[in-house]
């Protein structure tokens, strides 16, 4: 009975038992597992537009992970979660891959030719092999760098152990990367900043655009932003336009892109290529 009791008292503090208590390293063994096999991770796209002539501007790939009981799970909940525990590297050479792949049959089906954005973690560019990473990817599906562009949030520019954030930027620009800050204004970059960065596009923040145009300081942000970037040369990218009204002010304020409900969602595969085929049946008629 003593060792009976013993034992019990032991195993009540075995890591093991602790980790499977814990609802978040649960759900993080079940990431790396659904990373292992692939088969719970699915990139979606999202269409972007030109607000002059609604030509197709780019697609953003967003990652999705479909849980086996809990169901589909924000990349919001499980991104951070692989980012501070060590699994974001792995889960970003998957993104990298998937979206290479993906570009390039859509390249041979001649069915897109526009740029595809992922999102690139902090943890990518810190980790140092970023840039080997994407070439290698690019070279195995024969895409050139110019189809692949990477969306950076204002944090990651300036996260001091991402190195010479500046002089990277610059080689992988260089290399053909297209080059977008996203959920621009949220953040802490300064001005100063977006002279010396190689950038192409800022995103403003969904945040900015929610109230568009009734909110007047959203207004007066947005139309601060656009003259801004208008001045220094780069695309500005509206996120999360969802209204009529929030897309005639943002056309009246000289944006060039959107991306939002109101154009499109965030879609599977073969939802896009419907689209792409529809779209490219309209230009032809
Ligand atoms: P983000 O990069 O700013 O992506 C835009 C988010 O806004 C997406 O959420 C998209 O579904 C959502 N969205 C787009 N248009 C609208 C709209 O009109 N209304 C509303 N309410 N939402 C809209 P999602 O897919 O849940 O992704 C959330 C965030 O997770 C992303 O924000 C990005 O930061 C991160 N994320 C997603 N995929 C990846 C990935 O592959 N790698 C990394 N590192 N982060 C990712
Ligand atoms: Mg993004
Ligand atoms: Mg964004
Ligand atoms: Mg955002």
């Amino acid at each position: 009975a003593a060792k009976r009791h013993g034992r019990n008292h032991s195993q009540r503090f075995r890591p093991s038992l602790e980790v499977a208590g814990d609802p978040q390293l649960e759900l993080l063994n079940e990431l790396r597992q659904a990373l292992a096999h692939g088969t719970q991770l699915e990139l979606f796209y999202q269409s972007q537009y030109y607000l002059d002539d609604g030509r197709l501007a780019g697609m953003e790939a967003l990652l999705r992970w479909y849980h086996p009981t809990h169901g589909m799970i924000s990349p919001g909940t499980f991104i951070p979660l692989a980012e501070r525990h060590g699994l974001m590297a792995a889960l970003g050479d998957w993104v990298i891959d998937h979206a290479c792949a993906q570009l390039s049959t859509w390249r041979e089906q001649g069915l897109s030719f526009v740029p595809v954005w992922i999102n690139i973690s902090a943890v990518q560019l810190i980790q140092g092999d970023l840039e080997a990473r994407l070439s290698s990817s690019l070279a195995k599906h024969n895409v050139p760098a110019a189809m692949l562009g990477l969306e950076l949030t204002e944090s990651v520019l300036l996260d001091e152990r991402a190195g010479d954030i500046s002089a990277r930027l610059v080689a992988l620009r260089n290399t053909g990367h297209p080059i977008a800050i996203d959920d621009f204004g949220t953040g802490y970059s300064s001005m100063a900043y977006l002279k010396q960065l190689p950038v192409d596009k800022l995103k403003l923040d969904r945040a900015f655009v929610r109230a568009l145009p009734d909110d007047s300081a959203d207004a007066a942000i947005t139309s601060a932003v656009l003259a801004m970037a208008r001045g220094l040369g780069l695309d500005v990218v509206a996120e999360g336009v969802e209204t009529e009204e929030q897309r005639d002010y943002l056309r009246a304020q000289g944006c060039a892109i959107v991306q939002g409900f109101l154009y499109a969602r965030p879609e599977r595969v073969a939802d896009v290529e419907a689209r792409l085929k529809r779209d490219a049946d309209m230009s032809f008629s």
